[in-house]
């Protein structure tokens, strides 16, 4: 298989860098830095200790006996991002990008959240490194996750309100960008998703590969064979690639992404970009597969779960459902809080609401499968975060 993305960041027709010129040369800046940082063995060995001792890696695989016991089918695996320090997958980019940020000598991070999770990460990896740091956020999140607001304040990190358009992810990235511009001596950028101007998604997927590397090895062992299935939630795409780009190269495993589908496939109401409402587009430096209508307007989204609301999907996705290595489907707000129990009930976990999508899926096939197949299902986080939510939309809650 050809090395994804080419030397211009393209995979395939999807990618690239569309920014304004003052970005080009910090852009190619940052590359040359990546790629040195993957020779050093001495990066390469700093970021593995801090996985291992401050992440908590490797992450466990977890054979969910009593909810396959329950669905009576094929054999559910879980891989355990959600016990990585901070609760989801999002702190092995974090930590990776801000130890490149110490490298290239930048003393200040920067960076965009939505729900909170990518932010609270960063700051994360930035007290423990010794950076500044400023997270911008959409005032309409940062009124609806007040926690992690008060979480990044606490490590040191200022949280600021960004008040333009709709008040969510989309904006808080325009504005990190702007501040990138305007600072990009001093400051670095550490992107959340495999999403941006080439060099982000093809770093983003490379730091996340860990999880990936790890469940080959761990499902072997413990299935004695690999997965029939390997399932994960596709926000922007990066828990996906890092699982799915271990697997790619065996064609007998099937590669599942699961998009929200939200209240349903109305526009407005969901953010499956690979329903019919999405088309090739340009999104924050990226061509990617975007949600717009017919003038090429972005349109709307909604999920129960922020981390899955968001109306781009990373380029390399776009090109492993146009060439059908991976299928992508969506799962709605009901079906995700309906697996969200079932796997705090069957099995003592809470899920996060974005990994509970996935885990829908593979409750909604694990029937159909026979009983010796086994589905690996990649729990990227922790639902702690969820539980007031999950209340609101059962209604027993304001
Ligand atoms: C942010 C987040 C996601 C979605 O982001 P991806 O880049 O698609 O992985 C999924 N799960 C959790 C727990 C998250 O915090």
């Amino acid at each position: 298989m050809k090395k994804m993305p080419d030397d211009r960041g393209y995979f395939g027709a999807f990618g690239g860098r569309f920014v304004p010129e003052t970005l080009m040369a910090p852009l190619a800046e940052l590359e040359e830095a990546y790629r040195k940082a993957g020779r050093d063995r001495g990066f390469q060995t700093r970021l593995d200790e801090l996985l291992e001792h401050y992440v908590g890696r490797p992450t466990p695989m977890y054979l969910a006996r009593r909810l396959s016991a329950r669905l009576g089918g094929a054999r559910i695996w879980l891989k355990r991002e959600d016990l990585c320090h901070t609760g989801a997958h999002k702190i092995n980019n974090a930590l990776g990008q801000a130890l490149l940020a110490c490298e290239m000598g930048k003393g200040r991070v920067i960076a965009e959240t939505g729900a909170g999770q990518h932010g609270v990460a960063v700051a994360t990896a930035a007290a423990l490194l010794g950076l500044e740091c400023r997270i911008y956020m959409g005032s309409e999140d940062i009124r609806r996750q007040e926690l992690n607001v008060v979480r990044m304040q606490l490590m040191g990190a200022e949280v600021t309100p960004v008040d333009a358009g709709s008040q969510t992810l989309k904006d808080a990235i325009n504005e990190a960008l702007r501040d990138w511009v305007t600072n990009v001596r001093s400051t670095y950028y550490i992107l959340g998703s495999v999403l941006g101007p080439h060099p982000y998604p093809m770093m983003v997927r490379d730091f996340q590969t860990v999880i990936g590397r790890e469940a080959v090895v761990q499902i072997k062992k413990a299935a004695r064979g690999m997965p029939d299935l390997v399932v994960a939630c596709v926000g922007g795409g990066s828990n996906a690639a890092g699982i799915f780009s271990a697997f790619v190269s065996y064609p007998a495993v099937g590669l599942v992404g699961v998009e929200a589908g939200g209240r349903g496939i109305t526009p407005g109401d969901h953010a499956a970009r690979f329903s019919e409402a999405g088309a090739p587009g340009i999104l924050h430096g990226t061509r990617t597969v975007v949600l717009q209508d017919d003038d090429g307007q972005i349109l709307g989204t909604h999920s129960i779960s922020a981390g899955l609301d968001y109306p781009a999907v990373g380029p390399e996705h776009a090109l492993w459902r146009e060439n059908t290595r991976v299928s992508y489907t969506h799962v709605c707000d009901d079906e995700a809080v309906a697996a969200f129990h079932l796997l705090a009930e069957s099995e003592g976990i809470v899920p996060a609401l974005e990994s509970a999508h996935a885990l829908a899926y593979a409750v909604r096939v694990a029937q159909s499968m026979p009983l010796n197949s086994n589905i690996l299902v990649n729990l990227s986080g922790r639902g702690d975060k969820d539980l007031a939510e999950v209340s609101r939309a059962e209604g027993d809650a304001p």
